[in-house]
């Protein structure tokens, strides 16, 4: 029998990182989880430690290492703590994919460690290549690693190119529910609440990636990761809006054929897909029923309400480090917003002000990244003190 997927979960507390849990669990002849990482969730952590038996578990925060390690004492499981803990685990010989299922820029620095040690990388933490795309994807090809997307449209883009990669994509589409706020007005959206941002109409997600949802910076940073994961010019890549979630994106070839990939949404698939490529294995998964959905509707994305979209789109053009700055100014704004210190209005306003106003670094290298992140919060988070709602 060949030797079992050893599998790094870096984000097991959190939204994707419970589901791949779950699929991990269900194959246990196939996967053996050695590593699982959590930011500050210590019992849920702990939880898992105790229900799974990896090697290794990482909390992040290192103020809650005593309190993991002392639950954990009886076990066999090495404790760590701390961000370059997070980067040590992932080269470990026994680790072959590293499930990236963190949320925001911190992931970047881990995802190059595992890239660096020839890990192949499972990767839901899209702000990665938001960051800095071509830093990690050139590292990929150098060092020979596969990226395998889990975010549910670039795995349907992967999953329609399976079979297909000797042909040239002409363009891709990818698909958005449009969040809560489809069809509102600016107006409307003055007044709108945290609560109503977080309903998300049908995924259920994090509460970084349900506002990104909210504003459609989601799928702003989803066109950036595609064009990284999928080496495509700008042009090649279109938004549009489906509020069933059922289409998760198309590929259109140059021969002018169209390839979708469908289902009901459960980030369960895309997540197995991503650790089990090039095989698919059996689910008991809820099945996709046409007639409970007579209509798949598509209309454009509000691009004069939802400026986020088209703000990615401009720091994509721009190239450099204009992603990063957008993506930092973002993060610093959606926690801001969550903490009920901005209007949901200045969420873009202020990713808009930012953006224009870090000095963007041409063929950056990570040290520019790590720099451009920290001016780029900074000028965010002085624009969310100026901007609070008293
Ligand atoms: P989440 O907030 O539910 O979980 C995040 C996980 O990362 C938790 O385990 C948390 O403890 C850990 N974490 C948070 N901050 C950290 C830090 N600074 N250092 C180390 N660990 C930290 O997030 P999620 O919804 O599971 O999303 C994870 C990533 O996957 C995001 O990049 C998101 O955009 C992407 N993604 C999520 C979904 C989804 O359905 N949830 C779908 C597509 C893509
Ligand atoms: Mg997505």
């Amino acid at each position: 029998m060949t030797r079992k997927k050893g599998i790094a979960i870096l984000g097991s507390t959190g939204s994707i990182g419970t589901q791949a849990l779950d699929v991990i669990e269900a194959y246990p002849e196939y996967f053996s989880l050695e590593v699982i990482t959590a930011g500050k969730n210590a019992e849920l952590l702990i939880e898992q430690a105790k229900k799974y038996q990896p090697n290794t578990v990482v909390i992040t925060e290192e103020s809650l290492y005593q309190q993991v390690k002392d639950a954990l004492w009886q076990e066999s499981i090495h404790v760590y703590s701390g961000s370059e803990s997070l980067c040590q685990v992932v080269e470990s010989a026994e680790v072959d994919t590293v499930l990236t299922a963190l949320v925001g820029y911190a992931g970047l620095k881990p995802t190059l460690r595992a890239i660096e040690a020839g890990k192949t990388i499972a990767l839901a933490n899209k702000e990665t290549l938001v960051v800095a795309g071509e830093l990690v994807t050139r590292l990929a090809r150098e060092k020979g690693v596969n990226i395998y997307p889990v975010d549910s449209e670039h795995s349907a883009i992967f999953q329609c190119l399976v079979g297909e990669f000797h042909n040239p994509i002409e363009k891709i589409y990818l698909t958005a529910s449009g969040g809560p706020f489809r069809g509102w007005s600016l107006e409307q959206l003055q007044t709108v609440k945290r609560e109503q941002a977080l309903k998300h109409p049908n995924w259920s997600m994090g509460a970084k990636i349900t506002i990104d949802s909210a504003t459609l910076m989601n799928k702003g940073l989803e066109v950036i990761e595609a064009k990284w994961l999928f080496n495509l010019r700008p042009d090649q890549i279109d938004v549009v809006v489906h509020p069933q979630s059922i289409v998760h994106s198309i590929v259109q070839f140059e021969d002018g054929s169209m390839k979708a990939q469908m289902g009901l949404p459960d980030m369960k698939l895309p997540i197995q897909f991503a650790l089990t490529y090039p095989d698919r294995f059996t689910t008991s998964f809820p099945r996709f029923d046409f007639l409970n959905y007579p209509s798949l509707t598509f209309e454009q994305p509000d691009r004069m309400v939802f400026k986020n979209l088209d703000l990615a789109y401009e720091a994509m053009n721009l190239g450099g480090t204009a992603a990063c700055a957008l993506n930092a100014a973002n993060e610093v704004v959606v926690e801001a917003f969550l903490n009920e210190q901005i209007p949901f209005l200045s969420i873009a306003d202020i990713n808009e002000e930012t953006m224009r106003t870090t000095p963007s670094i041409n063929n950056p290298v990570y040290e520019d990244f790590v720099e451009t992140d920290k001016i780029a919060r900074e000028a965010a988070l002085h624009l969310v003190t100026k901007w609070k709602i008293t």
